[in-house]
């Protein structure tokens, strides 16, 4: 049976339809994905379909974000479900491209964001983020959309794909999404997944913790006595180890200090850790009163 969801696979065929669509006036919107969707990707459908006539998502493994030994293999592929979830969450078109539409035999061009890519997240996996940004600038060439939508949840992330657009001249607005959480604050997350029951319980600390933390900095408290709590109330939901809590600046994500951060500075908290083999990230915003 022909599946509800338009689906296209190659560039060509992804280009004649945007293109009836753009010769009708339309405005597009685009959500890229690596599939495998819940709740935070169909939110990215429903903030894009706010603000745009068609939304195209797009579902890519993308291999240049896995280094050896990470979880490309064993990445849940489920694309029959997928498409059916954006149906029903309002996408126009899905755009699901092998790999040799995505990377060319001998493609030798890779983009990297300098700096902020080598922070945080991109420390210790300094690949990830030169991959994520490759891919991304691939697809905004392919799809060529008015908009495209990214989850606040990948906020480093995020902020490297708004530097890249700034820096290469796309002419796409780039829109970060609130963050879809579960009622007790986890961020929705496919690793989710592999939590136990009891971790699982202990996961929303995370959401908690930088909750907390925001309210003590907002209130006048350091920031570092701030920070230190969340790390003493993560260990105690029982993280098994934590890769940071810190205070950043927004944009350039380097660590806000505290004199900066007195008179009415807006920051980020952004906190990353792990239950056994299994790393979950969450931030949130704060703002200095004046
Ligand atoms: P991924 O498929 O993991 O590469 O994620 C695709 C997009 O979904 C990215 O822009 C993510 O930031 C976004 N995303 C993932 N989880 C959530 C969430 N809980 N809330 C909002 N957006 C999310």
């Amino acid at each position: 049976m022909k599946h509800p969801l338009a689906r296209v696979a190659t560039r060509a065929d992804l280009r004649a339809i945007i293109g009836e669509w753009r010769q009708a006036g339309l405005r597009i919107g685009f959500v890229p994905t690596m599939g495998a969707l819940h709740q935070g990707h169909l939110s990215l459908v429903g903030a894009a379909l706010e603000t745009c006539d068609r939304v195209v998502a797009s579902i890519f493994i993308n291999p240049r974000q896995f280094a050896p030994g990470e979880d490309l293999d064993v990445y849940p592929r489920m694309l029959d479900e997928d498409c059916d979830k954006l149906h029903a969450a309002g996408c126009h078109l899905a755009y699901c491209p092998s790999e040799p539409e995505m990377y060319p035999e001998g493609s030798l061009t890779n983009v990297r964001v300098e700096t902020l890519s080598d922070l945080l997240d991109g420390g210790p996996r300094p690949h990830f983020f030169y991959g994520v940004a490759t891919i991304v600038a691939r697809l905004f060439i392919h799809v060529r959309p008015d908009v495209a939508v990214f989850g606040q949840k990948d906020y480093q992330q995020l902020q490297i794909i708004k530097r890249m657009t700034r820096d290469l001249g796309f002419e796409i607005e780039i829109i970060g999404a609130p963050t879809a959480r579960h009622s007790d604050g986890l961020a929705h997350s496919s690793r989710n997944l592999y939590l136990s029951a009891k971790d699982r319980r202990g996961a929303s600390g995370l959401f908690a913790s930088l909750h907390r933390a925001r309210t003590r900095i907002e209130t006048g408290t350091k920031i570092e006595v701030a920070l230190a709590e969340a790390r003493n109330y993560l260990a105690k939901c029982g993280f098994s180890k934590i890769d940071y809590v810190t205070a950043t600046h927004p944009e350039t994500l380097e660590t806000l200090p505290e004199a900066e951060a007195k008179k009415g500075a807006e920051g980020r908290l952004l906190g990353a850790g792990w239950f056994g083999k299994t790393r979950l990230i969450d931030n949130i915003a704060f703002r200095r009163p004046d």
